[in-house]
């Protein structure tokens, strides 16, 4: 199976290829045992991505369940060199994505991705900027003058050199809500002209470009929302036959 999977991504001409993690570690939570439980999912992910020769290994920081982001940050940075040291071969990078914003939240704002990844003080640790998050926690990107302070704000927090992917989805939810819901390309909240003045931007344009969006009538990410998209970048569409390689 694994030489299946190595085969076809080698054929795809993808130019990466990802692992996201559960939804249920918490690398800042105040319990122990699942604090161990988080390192140890994570490094299973790492050892799979360094078995298929993955890029990265996406994960979401957790909660702090009311303990405060500064208490909890100096636990977090060491549960991440751990599973760095733990598996010290893979190619992979340990990637921290930005979250929406609920109530506990770590890594909600780029200043706390910034700091997470500063304490960490490892080149095998990237950020992943979701485009939902970063809208439900407060930062606009509908003009060019948003765009522009937005991603200004996360080159001084966090640096473009950090950045290792974009995940690209539309917000079910309004501008600040800190709510997680995902809309297909241009069908939400952020709109059809905050992806095309992001490309225009240019500083997200070096990494790769995931979609987490719905889909029609719920069926996942599909060819017509990656094509929205590449319209948004003034790239050609793709045909039918070559989505099987992107979703
Ligand atoms: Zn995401």
């Amino acid at each position: 199976m694994r030489q299946t999977y190595l085969e076809n991504h080698a054929a795809s001409g993808l130019r990466g290829h990802y692992l996201h993690a559960v939804y249920l570690i918490n690398l800042a939570t105040p319990t122990e045992q699942l604090l161990r439980q988080s390192i140890g999912s994570l490094v299973h992910y790492m050892q799979l991505a360094e078995l298929l020769n993955a890029d990265g290994v996406v994960f979401h920081p957790g909660s702090h369940l009311g303990a405060g982001f500064d208490g909890m940050l100096e636990q977090m940075a060491g549960a991440m060199r751990e599973i760095l040291d733990t598996v010290p071969r893979s190619p992979a990078k340990l990637i921290v994505e930005n979250s929406a914003g609920s109530g506990g939240c770590v890594g909600c704002n780029f200043g706390q991705l910034g700091r997470i990844v500063a304490a960490v003080d490892s080149d095998r640790v990237g950020v992943c900027l979701d485009t939902q998050h970063m809208f439900a926690s407060g930062y606009d990107v509908r003009t060019r003058d948003q765009v522009t302070a937005t991603l200004d704000r996360f080159g001084e927090d966090v640096g473009f050199d950090r950045l290792a992917l974009v995940h690209a989805n539309d917000s079910r939810k309004p501008l600040g809500s800190n709510v997680d819901r995902h809309a297909n390309i241009g069908e939400g909240e952020m709109g059809i002209d905050a992806f095309r003045l992001l490309f225009e931007d240019g500083r997200l344009n070096g990494v790769p470009w995931l979609i987490e969006v719905p889909g029609e009538e719920h069926r996942g990410p599909d060819l017509d929302n990656i094509n929205r998209l590449r319209a948004c970048a003034g790239l050609p569409a793709r045909a039918v036959a070559e989505s099987v390689a992107v979703r």
